[in-house]
């Protein structure tokens, strides 16, 4: 199957991101190397970081903390850029089972990913492409490399047609809400996120959860298809204590920084 360029340009972007030099052994990043990959995990948008505040490239600063104290429930409620880097995604083709509010990339800042991507959801459409995915149409961002990764992970996926029950149909990708039951957006809504076949899913409100308090955890899902999503950027929501295994979104800046600082889900 031959790749776009669009396919390319993510993949190579991915590698040079990955490449980032960091101290050997780090285990505890600063703030300041979770904010340099950051930034080069959206350099379509992201220039550099300084005083507190990232910069984009028209020029525009968002401050990286609000300075609020905040417990779980708040930081999923209402999280700065510094809360969305505060928990370790822990990637690699290995279950985990999350403990207690432990939640990485659940926490997100509403405020940088509508600069990402969009801050309605006509200004969201605009961005949307195609993307083959098993047969069906799905409509996914371009914005920040998201559609064009999503076609690598399709890519490798079927060259392993065991697979394809878990991911086709696709259960959606854009749709402008909030999280189910929260304040805070969906990255559905930025068209960054995908659902795959909900005929394999477990999900903590299904399973009769309340926030903090979650049955035991559960996945049906192949760990090949969690692996081949996250060497191109993507999460997975099955990692989450408030799991959503059928869920990845794509948040580049937490492989790296899982990367960086030496998490991985095979011990
Ligand atoms: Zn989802």
């Amino acid at each position: 199957m031959s790749r776009s360029i669009d396919q390319r340009l993510a993949s190579l972007t991915w590698a040079a991101m990955l490449a980032v030099a960091l101290p050997a052994g780090a285990t505890d990043l600063t703030l300041a190397q979770k904010l340099d990959l950051l930034v080069s995990a959206y350099p379509g948008s992201l220039v550099g970081h300084e005083n507190g505040a990232i910069r984009f490239r028209d020029g525009r600063l968002l401050p990286v903390d609000d300075g609020k104290a905040k417990d779980h429930a708040e930081k999923l409620a209402a999280g700065d850029i510094e809360d969305s880097l505060s928990q370790l995604y822990p990637a690699g083709p290995c279950e985990t089972k999350p403990d207690v509010n432990v939640d990485p990339g659940r926490i997100r800042s509403d405020a940088l990913m509508m600069r990402l991507y969009g801050k309605t959801a006509k200004e969201v459409e605009a961005s949307l492409v195609p993307v083959d995915w098993f047969g069906k149409v799905l409509r996914v961002t371009k914005r920040q490399g998201a559609a064009a990764a999503l076609e690598n992970v399709r890519d490798e996926l079927k060259a392993m047609p065991e697979m394809k029950a878990f991911l086709a149909p696709s259960a959606g990708t854009f749709n402008w809400r909030k999280v189910s039951g929260a304040s805070n957006m969906s990255v559905h809504s930025f068209g960054a996120a995908i659902d795959i076949n909900t005929q394999y899913a477990d999900y903590w409100i299904w399973s009769g959860g309340k926030p903090g308090k979650v049955a035991e955890y559960r996945n049906k899902y192949p760990m090949k298809i969690v692996d081949a999503f996250e060497r191109h950027g993507f999460i997975w929501g099955g990692r989450w204590y408030h799991y959503d295994t059928m869920h990845f979104e794509y948040r580049p800046e937490l492989i790296a920084l899982g990367k960086a600082a030496r998490v991985s889900a095979c011990r």
